[in-house]
């Protein structure tokens, strides 16, 4: 291990558990998070009130010892996934969530895949057991099929029945996740050196500037160290814990709400105690600079599937993974049926890592960064700052608004024929502001130039909330004040028609773009 490297026996010391709440949406995450945190035993004491940090640590008694639990407190498994996208695995062992009355759902699926590609050990906490129509043996059953075999059935996983609602069953829940972590990891930190650890959430409070909870991964952290996280970075001018007391220093395992920093880093940043503030100055610069650079060095790498094609050409065996994204759930299924049923030699695979209805968010590109997927999206296209991610990310986003040509291309792909002819390029969005209305010349879409340009007689569509909701339309007229226009730039107002589209809203994005010939490789 190579952070236990240079470090004797002697220095590590045991250090808690830090244990991630996954599940479907609905089957009791949140209920649970606060359910364990109740129980502390130290909570009442401490007096302060309780506050959410992103992180908590409780106390709780096991084997006749006083044990800490170290719990991420974030929603579902996307803060996860997104903090892996960073490099970061935080999470020691998952408490996987299955409501009784509901059973194995998607997002269980996609949850325990997440844990079980990270070697996290899954911990079963089977939730609303109070519930008429809970089931449990059931989903003990149901995750059999998931490699997730229940100790009573002969398997390693253990399954905990609680209702997070009735706080029944929380204790017994503790006791597994604890028993689990003793006998599958070796849980050891050195607390005496400058600590290192990682960011689990931050925003900028207008109060007190940069607040970020950390997670200490090793070593100490002190108020008053000189620190970098990410590219932020600053001195700990104050540190709170869960229950908004202050405190002096943190240990491993320790999540704390940290003062001082001077920018605000992500969630997965990992931060690092520095000499001094110039120290951290220069430190957080270069890896600043760093990061551009490999902004850079990813997009000229970006996995697409003509990269796919060009790698099954030269013999080499891959799996083409995907994203898939629609407008609405009946079109997604019939992507994925068809996607499924194509037929190719047994060197290649193509596995779809996740699929969903709606826009394409910054998850899915998270998801498609871990397993260096291509999303597609029918009639749906991601936001400004998710295409800015994949772009950061190398994430292909390939984009139609016909089935049969997304099969097609993913057939081409995988037969390792794909020809690309032509491609999309975007030339300018706008935002509507008002609309006019008028049954003499048709709508006025009274709207803002966001970004590029926006040109007479280009091709475009409407989206809406990221869905597609207008194809196949021409900016017909474009005016500014009272003018005929054949341009109109960025920042720009300006009032344009799009001749057959009549249903345009305000806070329609109108998005123009041209087919240019690719160039090869
Ligand atoms: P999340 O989306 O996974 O975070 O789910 P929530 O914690 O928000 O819970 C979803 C719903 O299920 C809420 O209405 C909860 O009150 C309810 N719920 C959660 N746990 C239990 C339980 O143990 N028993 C019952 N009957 N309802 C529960």
């Amino acid at each position: 291990d190579a952070e236990l490297a240079g470090e004797t026996d002697e220095d590590l010391m045991a250090r808690p558990p830090v244990v991630t709440v996954m599940g479907h949406v609905d089957h009791g995450k949140t209920k649970l998070l606060d359910a364990i945190r109740s129980t502390d035993v130290v909570a009442g004491e401490a007096g302060g009130i309780t506050q959410h940090i992103g992180a908590y640590q409780i106390w709780t008694e096991h084997e006749g010892h006083d044990r800490a639990l170290t719990f991420i407190d974030t929603p579902g498994h996307e803060a996860f996934t997104a903090m892996r996208a960073r490099g970061a695995d935080v999470t020691d062992i998952a408490i996987l969530v299955v409501a009784a009355d509901d059973g194995v759902m998607p997002q269980t699926v996609e949850a325990l895949n997440h844990a079980q590609s990270a070697g996290v050990p899954i911990v079963v906490a089977v939730n609303k057991v109070d519930k008429e129509a809970a089931n449990p043996a059931k989903i003990r059953q149901q995750l059999t099929e998931y490699n997730l075999v229940a100790e009573e059935y002969g398997g390693d996983t253990m399954f905990v029945d609680v209702s997070a609602l009735q706080r029944m069953g929380i204790d017994d829940l503790l006791e597994a996740v604890l028993l689990t972590a003793d006998a599958a990891l070796d849980l050891r930190a050195n607390p005496d050196k400058d600590a290192r650890g990682v960011a689990i959430e931050a925003n900028l409070d207008k109060g007190r500037g940069t607040v970020a909870t950390v997670l200490v991964q090793s070593g100490t952290l002190h108020v008053g160290d000189a620190i970098v996280a990410g590219t932020a970075h600053g001195r700990v001018r104050a540190m709170f814990d869960e229950h908004g007391v202050p405190v002096e220093e943190a240990g491993p395992a320790r999540p704390v709400q940290v003062l001082g920093l001077t920018s605000v880093p992500r969630a997965g940043d990992s931060f690092i105690v520095a000499g001094d503030d110039r120290t951290a100055r220069q430190i957080a610069d270069k890896r600043a600079a760093a990061e551009r650079a490999a902004t850079l060095a990813k997009r000229r790498k970006r996995v697409s599937l003509e990269d796919f094609t060009e790698a099954l050409q030269q013999g080499r065996v891959e799996t083409l993974n995907l994203v898939l994204k629609g407008d609405v759930s009946g079109a997604v299924e019939a992507l994925e049926d068809s996607l499924l049923k194509i037929e190719v030699g047994d060197e290649v695979a193509l596995r779809i890592i996740h699929r969903g209805v709606g826009a394409i968010t910054q998850n899915d590109v998270n998801l498609a960064t871990v397993d260096n997927a291509i999303i597609i999206g029918f009639n749906v296209k991601p936001a400004e700052r998710v295409t800015e991610l994949a772009d950061r990310e190398g994430v292909d986003i390939r984009y139609y608004s016909v089935i049969y040509q997304a099969i097609d291309d993913v057939e081409q792909a995988l037969k390792g024929m794909l020809k690309p002819e032509y491609e999309e390029v975007q030339l300018g969005t706008a935002e509507v502001r008002q609309v006019f209305r008028s049954s003499k010349v048709g709508n006025i879409a009274g709207s803002i130039v966001r970004s590029g340009t926006i040109r007479r007689n280009t091709k475009a569509r409407v989206l809406r909330d990221g869905v597609v909701v207008g194809e196949n339309v021409t900016i017909d007229s474009l005016r500014r004040e009272k003018d005929d226009v054949t341009e109109v730039r960025e920042g720009f107002e300006c009032g344009i028609s799009l001749g057959s589209f009549n249903d345009i809203t305000e806070g329609d994005v109108i998005e123009t773009f041209e087919m240019r010939e690719k160039p090869r490789k």
